[in-house]
């Protein structure tokens, strides 16, 4: 079966172009897909355009979208299995980690099946006038070009999907090339739960082929990306020729702040899944570790030993702790950061480098680094190396600790690590973060907005702003008893 879907229909590349898809655990061919171009992104747009001009999916009562979104999650919970497999084949990402991020995404369309109406209500605003009906009612944004990475690719796509579909809207969805794999599934899974033709179109390529002519496309009004800084940036300045809404969810470097006085065996606990989490490759990777003078020896040395013990292997390796990164490019940006880390004066005191392992020679394995001694000023602090790649830097007051974290262009997530809720409170109040976690790290919820300060993005994804982003704002003037005003006399 081809695996574009555009207007409805199932269809391949107009050249015939396809792409092998490969583990990157071990290099073995997973998937073969359809690879679109620049005419096949053009066609996506127009069915979704038709679709949004006259097609019902902007028409159906919000309650009828609910169902449909619950209906999605029912079949993604059936499914849950086959889809968790599929993301970690093309991701390399433990099975456990996949289930989970299923889970994640079907807990995603359950809350906005939920509050689909509730952000549909509109108001009345007060005219001061009793002739005069005026309200205000939100309405789809309409077509939407959706564009996701290849870290978290299902997870991603429903943070976007879901709310789209929930405000009513149309859209063209663009994976990573890397992992095309769940997106074809969730493809599926929509016209199964009956979503009407053209609502949901896919396109499967590389970003400068199939992703930028979506973003330049003036049918298209509304841009979601998430991925990197750089990409975001001509993201955002294309989108400008025709000044569509962008959303952007980008990178972080984000901070992992402990003081004396915290809970120590759970904050190192946590901060090895802060950054060792999906080998580092979350946006929200807690890859700086500030730590206070006086807990830096015991707490690093602990850190160490524990890093050193992390086991890697494939997906479906049951002893395996993390998995491989995404392809041999990325692993080699990663040893570049490393590298440039050391150069500029950093400490090696593990990992460093591929494992010895003859069993991991043919995936793309980084064994979990810290680099102690950091300044704030290298670049493997201030860059995001998207890897296994922890940066040690030391702190002796909160407002040096305060001023560590914040010096960094991106404002993603952190952490603070204290038992004194005071100073707890104040240094979250002071972080320029989208989100801080106080005494954990990592957990999100739908229920609440996730999204970036600074250079990690514009807007935000979950929670009911999450679903404002797919949404224009209408305000409607309704005069009762029309009478001639006489403003120019005759
Ligand atoms: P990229 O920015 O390279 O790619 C993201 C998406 O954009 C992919 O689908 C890519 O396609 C596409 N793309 C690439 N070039 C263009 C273009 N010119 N126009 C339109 N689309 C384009 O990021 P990665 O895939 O490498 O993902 C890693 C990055 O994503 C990290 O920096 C990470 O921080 C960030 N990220 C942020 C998250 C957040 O919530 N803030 C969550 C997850 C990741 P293709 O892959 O085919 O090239």
């Amino acid at each position: 079966m081809p695996d574009l879907h555009i207007g409805g229909r199932w269809v391949g590349s107009d050249k015939g172009d396809r792409r092998e898809i490969v583990c990157p655990a071990d290099g073995t061919a997973v998937a073969t897909v359809d690879e679109a171009g620049p005419a096949e992104a053009a066609a996506a747009v127009l069915a979704a355009r038709r679709a949004f001009d006259d097609g019902p999916w902007p028409r159906t009562p919000a309650t009828e979208r609910g169902v449909l979104l619950l209906r999605v999650a029912e079949i993604l919970e059936r499914d849950r299995f086959e889809i968790a497999r599929a993301e970690s084949l093309d991701t390399g990402k433990r099975a456990v980690e996949s289930e989970a991020d299923v889970a994640d995404v079907i807990a995603v369309f359950r809350y906005y099946a939920g509050i689909c109406v509730s952000g549909d209500d509109g108001r009345v605003a007060d005219t001061g006038r009793d002739d005069v009906f005026s309200h205000v009612v939100r309405e789809p944004a309409g077509v939407c070009a959706l564009i996701t990475p290849w870290n978290y690719p299902l997870l991603q796509a429903a943070w976007k999907v879901a709310p789209a579909l929930a405000a009513g809207n149309t859209f063209v969805l663009k994976p990573s090339e890397l992992t095309p794999s769940t997106a074809i599934l969730l493809m599926r899974t929509l016209i199964e739960a009956g979503l009407p033709e053209g609502a949901a179109n896919l396109v499967l390529g590389a970003g400068p082929d199939a992703g930028a002519p979506l973003v330049g496309h003036p049918g298209v009004d509304l841009v979601s990306f998430t991925g990197g800084l750089v990409t975001g940036r001509a993201v955002m300045a294309s989108a400008a020729g025709t000044v569509k809404k962008v959303a952007l969810e980008l990178g972080g470097k984000n901070p992992n702040i402990v003081f004396p006085d915290a809970d120590l065996a759970a904050a190192l606990d946590l901060a090895l899944t802060a950054v060792f989490l999906h080998s580092g490759q979350v946006c929200s990777a807690g890859a700086r570790l500030l730590v206070h003078r006086d807990l830096h020896d015991e707490f690093v040395g602990e850190l160490v030993a524990r890093a050193d013990r992390i086991r890697l292997g494939g997906p479906f390796d049951p002893e395996a702790e993390a998995g491989p990164l995404i392809s041999a490019r990325h692993l080699a940006k990663v040893e570049a950061y490393v590298a440039a880390g050391l150069a500029e004066g950093a400490t090696l005191r593990c990992g460093g480098g591929r494992p010895g392992d003859p069993g991991l020679r043919d995936g793309h394995f980084y064994r979990p680094t810290i680099l102690d001694d950091c300044m704030s000023g290298m670049r493997v602090v201030q860059e995001e190396s998207f890897g296994p790649v922890l940066t040690v830097e030391i702190f002796v007051t909160e407002d040096e600790a305060v001023r560590l974290a914040n010096d960094s262009i991106y404002g993603l997530a952190g952490a603070v690590w204290t038992r004194d809720t005071d100073l707890a409170r104040r240094v979250a109040a002071r972080l320029r973060l989208g989100t801080v976690w106080i005494n954990d790290y990592h957990p999100y919820v739908p229920q609440a907005e996730w999204g970036g300060f600074k250079q990690s993005g514009v807007g935000r994804e979950l929670g009911p702003s999450g679903l404002a982003e797919y949404q224009e704002t209408k305000h409607i003037w309704h005069n009762t008893r029309p009478r001639p005003q006489r403003w120019f006399g005759g």
